[in-house]
C-alpha cells in the first residue's frame, strides 16, 4: 500500500494548537482502523529541544529510544497508540547538521551545497523514511506561513508531490477565524491572507481546520471555501472546547475523516470513537474532587510540566474525580513554608535540574511524609524524597546530591563516577559503567520486587520506563536508608541502580527515577498515577 502524506500548516497567529488538532486528526484515523503516526518539523536552528530552557520551550518529551522531542510529541502519543521515536521530530539544526557531515566526508563529489536541493531533499529522506510502515503519517511543521526560517520546510512539502504523486498528498492549514466584539463578526480575511501566502509559495490547501472562539458558521465556511479555492466540506470550524477530548469528535462530525478517505481514495471503516466517547463521559461526571500540588520552579509555564500535568488528569478520569492543579513555586515554599501546602489532598515533585529550589522541595517532602499525604516523586522528586529521609530519618546530617553539593558527607545521589560511602571510600568502579556523567534517556526495564506497592499495582515482575537523568541513587549508602525504613520496590533490570523507593508505614509514598507520565494516556491512564489520584481522594475524605 502507498503512504499517504497529510502535511499540517499554521497560519495568521502561533498557538493555535497545530500539535492538538494534528493528534486529534490522526485519532480519527487510527479510529477508522489506519495505522498512522506523526511528524514534527521544528524550524527552529537547535539540534534538538533538549537544552532549551522549559521555559521558552516546555517540556522536552523522551521517547521510548532516548530522543529528546518537543512536546507535541507527547499529544501524539496520548491521542494515539502509535509510539513516536527520535524519527519523528527534527529540526533545522539536525538536517543541517547531517548535510554538513555529508559534506566534510566527500559524499557530494564536489557539488555546491544549497539549500535546494541538498536541505529540502533530506527534509523530504527524512519524512518519506517514515513513511515506509504507515498507511498514513501526518506531518506537522511548526512556525506560522511566512517565518522565514520554515520556508526550506514548505519548499520541500511542495515538492513532495514530484515524489510521491498529488493523490497521496493532503495539505490541511490551520487559520484563525477571529470574532470581532464592536462588529459582532467573525472576520474570514485574516484566513484569506494566509493561505494567499501559501499560495505563493505553491501550496494549495485542499482542507482548511478554522479555529475560533465562535463555531464559523455556514454561510462563512462558504465564503472562506470560495476565496481560498478548497471544498465547502473540507472548511472545518474548530471552537474553543472545554476539553481537547472532544476534538476528535468534533472532527469527526464534520465529516473530516471521511474528506480524507476520499481523496486518498482509501476504503476504511467508519471512525469507532467509543474510547474517546468514554473518556469525555469520565471528565464530564466525576464524583468529586482533589487538590494536587506540583512543586516546582517553572510555575508560570505549565507547559514545562505538560504531560505530569495530563497524567494527574488520566489518573483523575480513572478515579471520576475532577483534579484541581495547583503549580506552587518551590521557593515560596522555601521563604514561607509548608504552610502554603495545607489545602493539598496530594503532593508531586516532578523532574528538574540543578539547585534553585531544592530547599523548598525538601520542606515539602518532609511535609507530606510527617502528615501521611500521599507524596509522588518523579527523578528529582525522588531524588530530593531520599536526600529528606535520609537527613530527617537515617540522621545523615548532610545528606545531598552531588548535583548540589559536591563535596556533602552523605552523597546519597550521585553520579556513578562518583559513587562513595561517607568516609569516602569508592565501592564501585565507574569503569563498571557507561552511565555516569552522561545522560541516561529512553525507555529501561526495572524490575519491581514482590510485596511492594508498585508490584501489586503495575501487575507484573518487569516494566519498561522511560528516563532522563544524569545521577543515581548511591548505592554505597544504601543499607543506612533501608535499615531506617525505606523499601526499596525496583531496580535496573541488572539491579545495579535504584529505580523506585518506597515508604511502607506510609498510606502512598512512591518515588521514581522515571518518568511514568510520558507513558500515560486519557485511554488507558497509567498505574501509578489512576492509584496516586485515589490515595488523594481517600485522603481528602478522611
Ligand atoms: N537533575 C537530576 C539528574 O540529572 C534529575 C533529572 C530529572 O529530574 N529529570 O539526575
Amino acid at each position: 500500500m502507498t503512504t499517504n502524506y497529510i502535511f499540517i500548516t499554521g497560519g495568521v497567529v502561533s498557538s493555535l494548537g497545530k500539535g492538538i488538532t494534528a493528534a486529534s486528526l490522526a485519532a480519527i484515523l487510527e479510529a477508522c482502523k489506519l495505522n498512522v503516526t506523526i511528524m514534527k518539523l521544528d524550524p527552529y536552528i537547535n539540534f534538538d529541544p533538549g537544552t532549551i530552557s522549559p521555559r521558552q520551550h516546555g517540556e522536552v518529551f523522551v521517547t521510548d529510544d532516548g530522543a529528546e522531542t518537543d512536546l507535541d510529541l507527547g499529544h501524539y502519543e496520548r491521542f494515539i497508540r502509535t509510539k513516536m521515536s527520535c524519527r519523528n521530530n527534527f529540526t533545522t539544526g539536525k538536517i543541517y547538521s547531517e548535510v554538513l557531515c555529508k559534506e566534510r566526508r566527500g559524499e557530494y563529489l564536489g557539488a555546491t551545497i544549497q539549500v535546494i536541493p541538498h536541505i529540502t531533499n533530506t527534509i523530504k529522506e527524512r519524512i518519506m523514511e517514515v513513511g515506509i510502515s504507515y498507511d498514513i503519517v501526518i506531518v506537522e511543521i511548526g512556525g506560522t506561513v511566512g517565518d522565514i526560517e520554515s520556508l526550506p520546510f514548505l519548499e520541500a512539502i511542495r515538492q513532495m508531490v514530484a515524489d510521491v504523486g498529488r493523490d497521496h498528498i493532503m495539505y490541511i492549514h490551520l487559520t484563525l477565524v477571529p470574532y470581532i466584539n464592536a462588529a459582532g463578526e467573525l472576520k474570514t480575511k485574516p484566513t484569506q491572507h494566509s493561505v494567499k501566502q501559501l499560495l505563493s509559495i505553491g501550496i494549495q490547501p485542499d482542507a482548511l481546520i478554522c479555529r475560533s472562539d465562535h463555531t464559523v458558521p455556514l454561510i462563512e465556511r462558504k465564503k472562506i471555501a470560495l476565496f481560498c479555492n478548497v471544498h465547502e466540506k473540507a472548511v472545518i470550524s474548530l471552537k474553543d472546547v472545554d476539553s481537547i477530548y472532544k476534538i476528535p469528535g468534533l472532527l469527526n462530525s464534520q465529516g473530516l475523516d471521511d474528506y480524507i478517505s476520499k481523496h486518498f481514495k482509501l476504503n476504511v471503516s467508519e471512525a469507532d470513537l467509543s474510547e474517546w466517547e468514554q473518556v469525555i463521559y469520565e471528565e464530564a461526571n466525576p464524583i468529586g474532587e482533589v487538590n494536587i500540588g506540583i512543586v516546582g520552579k517553572y510555575v508560570e509555564s505549565p507547559d514545562a510540566y505538560k504531560s505530569v500535568i495530563e497524567a494527574l488528569k488520566h489518573g483523575g478520569l480513572k478515579n471520576r474525580v475532577n483534579v484541581n492543579i495547583e503549580l506552587l513555586d518551590s521557593q515560596d515554599v522555601e521563604t514561607h513554608g509548608a504552610k502554603l501546602l495545607n489545602s493539598l489532598h496530594a503532593i508531586l515533585i516532578p523532574g528538574g535540574f540543578g539547585y534553585r529550589g531544592i530547599k523548598g522541595k525538601i520542606i515539602a517532602v518532609r511535609y507530606a511524609r510527617e502528615n501521611n499525604i500521599p507524596y509522588f516523586g518523579i527523578c528529582l522528586g525522588m531524588q530530593v524524597a531520599l536526600i529528606e529521609f535520609a537527613r530527617n530519618v537515617a540522621q545523615m546530617e548532610d545528606a545531598n546530591s552531588t548535583e548540589f553539593a559536591p563535596d556533602c558527607r552523605y552523597p546519597i545521589v550521585a553520579l556513578i563516577t562518583e559513587w562513595r560511602d561517607q568516609n569516602g571510600k569508592i565501592k564501585q568502579r565507574s569503569e563498571d559503567s557507561n552511565l555516569g556523567g552522561t545522560m541516561r534517556l529512553g525507555g529501561y526495564k526495572c524490575q519491581l520486587i514482590a510485596n511492594s506497592k508498585v508490584h501489586q499495582l503495575y501487575g507484573c515482575d518487569v516494566i519498561t520506563e522511560r528516563h532522563r537523568h544524569r545521577y543515581e541513587v548511591n548505592n554505597c549508602l544504601l543499607n543506612e536508608i533501608k535499615k531506617a525504613g525505606l523499601h526499596i520496590s525496583g531496580y535496573s533490570i541488572d539491579k545495579q541502580l535504584v529505580e523506585i523507593i518506597e515508604i511502607p508505614i506510609h498510606p502512598w509514598f512512591v518515588g521514581c527515577q522515571f518518568h511514568p507520565e510520558f507513558t500515560s494516556t486519557p485511554r488507558d491512564g497509567h498505574p501509578l498515577f489512576t492509584s496516586f489520584i485515589k490515595a488523594a481522594f481517600i485522603y481528602q475524605k478522611n
